[in-house]
């Protein structure tokens, strides 16, 4: 059960699916913690979502749960790929959803990397 007092994790999610091969994706990037592909709705040039491979909802049960290792694995995963996708000299975004206010659609934690342009404001106004 998350910390937070959450819906516990459903396996049926579709990052789920994707991680277990039962549906497919563009992958980018896979390695012991993290696995990457390509949003099926891209809103930048570049728009890449990194998963990690552990049973998390949010980045809540995420930040209180996960190992120190499955959280140092992620984060190096994040960074190398957006490095292997050369976007450090121009720049980039990371975000990450949470529960409603958040705008959390898929509840498999995961990690939003934007690019390709520049991105503008951090929240739109409304
Ligand atoms: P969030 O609102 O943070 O939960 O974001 C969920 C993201 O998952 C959205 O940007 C969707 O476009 C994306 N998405 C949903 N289904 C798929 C899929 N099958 N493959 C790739 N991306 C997906």
């Amino acid at each position: 059960m998350p910390v937070t007092g959450l819906p516990p994790y459903d396996d049926q999610n579709i990052f789920a699916r994707i991680l277990r091969g039962e549906i497919p994706s563009k992958k980018v990037y896979e390695d012991d913690w993290a696995l990457a592909f390509h949003d099926i709705a891209p809103q930048a040039p570049i728009h890449i979502l990194v998963i990690p491979k552990g049973p998390y909802c949010s980045f809540a049960d995420f930040s209180a749960l996960a190992s120190p290792d499955e959280i140092a694995g992620f984060m190096r995963a994040v960074g190398k790929i957006a490095r292997d996708l050369e976007l450090e000299a121009p720049g980039y975004r990371i975000l990450a959803n949470m529960g409603q206010h958040g705008g959390q659609e898929v509840p498999h934690f995961h990690v939003h990397l934007f690019g390709g342009r520049p991105l503008g404001r951090m929240i739109p106004t409304a």
